[in-house]
């Protein structure tokens, strides 16, 4: 049974990263490009984003992709590039690391490690992820089980690296209608099962658009600790994943329905005090 990622007899893990915190009650958003494309397309979301109230910023510069003929990302120039646009804009960075030897670039230019859901039990990535002292973002696989999540942790945690942030980006299901399943059940219960934080991902998980703001909100009406989600500043033009990527004014909207929802929730024990 894995040790240190059960939620028996431990507190709440706060992650943080920079101004950003994932498990202290409130719902952290992290927004950026599935892929970081030039300096003007990340320098012109990170900034957008934060001022929205984003309190990180994503994009790929090694991109998983099914197919060897599709756009794989700028590499260690992505990498610059999105720390760059992190700096000016003041938030932190995440990006993905698809292999061991990419480690060392990430480790100095970003600010939290993704491990992707492909690669959920590459474990000797985890392993090394961890070493880096990073915290890392940890995704589940669209195959894997809540207990196979949480070795896939435990490994990360055995390193001596208490922070990971866990994330649920939809299981292989059987409808192409959505991308993925989304799994709110399955995240919540992995919350009853650890004390990680755990986040949502809507974008992968439906690879629609259209469905993103109302999981996001469903998410933090659950009680999920956040939610990673893909802004574009042209949707139409993204090499990847232009699909369910959202366009500017979409996500600030979304951002202020998340606010208003947020309000209500904390409004209510001050209600309740009324009475
Ligand atoms: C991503 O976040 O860029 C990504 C590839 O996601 P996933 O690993 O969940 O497919
Ligand atoms: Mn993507």
């Amino acid at each position: 049974m894995y040790k240190l990622a059960s939620r028996e007899g431990a507190a709440s893990t706060v992650v943080r990263v920079g101004n950003a915190a994932f498990g202290d009650g409130s719902f952290t958003m992290i927004a950026g490009p599935c892929a970081i494309e030039s300096r003007a397309q990340i320098d012109l979301t990170a900034k957008f984003v934060a001022s929205a109230g984003a309190l990180m910023v994503r994009g790929g510069a090694y991109k998983p992709r099914t197919s060897p003929y599709a756009f794989q990302g700028l590499g260690e120039e992505g990498v610059k590039l999105i720390a760059d646009a992190c700096r000016s804009a003041g938030v932190p960075a995440v990006v993905e690391a698809l292999a061991e030897t990419q480690l060392l670039v990430l480790e100095w230019y970003v600010d939290m490690i993704q491990i992707g859901a492909r690669n959920m039990q590459n474990f000797t990535l985890l392993q090394a992820a961890a070493r880096t002292g990073k915290p890392v973002l940890l995704k589940r696989a669209p195959f894997a089980t809540l207990d196979e999540v949480l070795y896939a942790a435990e490994y990360i945690l055995l390193e001596g690296n208490p922070n990971v942030v866990l994330c649920e980006r939809g299981v292989r299901g059987f409808d192409p209608q959505t991308r993925n399943l989304f799994d709110l059940g399955g995240a919540l219960r992995l919350k009853e099962l650890t004390h990680l934080p755990v986040i949502a991902d809507p974008s992968h998980a439906t690879g629609r658009a259209s469905l993103i703001e109302p999981l996001v909100l469903a998410a933090a009406a659950a009680g999920l600790d956040g939610a990673i989600v893909e802004v574009h500043p042209e949707p139409p033009t993204a090499l990847s994943d232009a699909a369910q990527a959202l366009d500017f004014d979409t996500f600030a909207k979304m951002m202020r329905k998340l606010d208003v929802l947020r309000g209500a929730a904390e409004a209510k024990p001050r209600l309740a005090a009324c009475k």
